[in-house]
């Protein structure tokens, strides 16, 4: 399983970091969440999944490993998964402005 969180839909609530501190962090200065394991460990998986329901916002995306990944935590993104969420991003903003002034 991976998780990755969207970081121009964050609210910097903290909710996910104070829920998995090993896996979840805000970063400085804006409280941005960020994901902190390539994989997240199987012990782990139902408290990320929670975490990604708990979310406000609904800015964590957990992805369920395939059968056959190996998860010793340090496999790369898969780019296709970097692609997909690219492609979202362009359909939701497809001028290109971020909304940000
Ligand atoms: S719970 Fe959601 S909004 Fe809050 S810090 Fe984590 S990712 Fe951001």
């Amino acid at each position: 399983m991976r998780v990755v969180v969207d970081q121009d839909l964050c609210g910097t609530t903290g909710q996910c970091v104070l829920t998995l501190p090993g896996t979840f962090r805000q970063r400085e200065p804006d409280g941005v969440a960020e994901v902190c394991v390539a994989t997240v460990p199987q012990a782990l998986h139902a408290a990320v999944r929670l975490a990604a329901s708990q979310c406000p916002v609904a800015a964590i995306r957990v992805i369920e490993s395939g059968a056959g990944d190996d998860e010793r935590g340090s496999a790369p993104a898969p780019p296709q998964a970097e692609a997909e969420r690219h492609a979202a991003k362009d359909q939701r903003n497809p001028g290109g402005h971020d909304g940000t002034v």
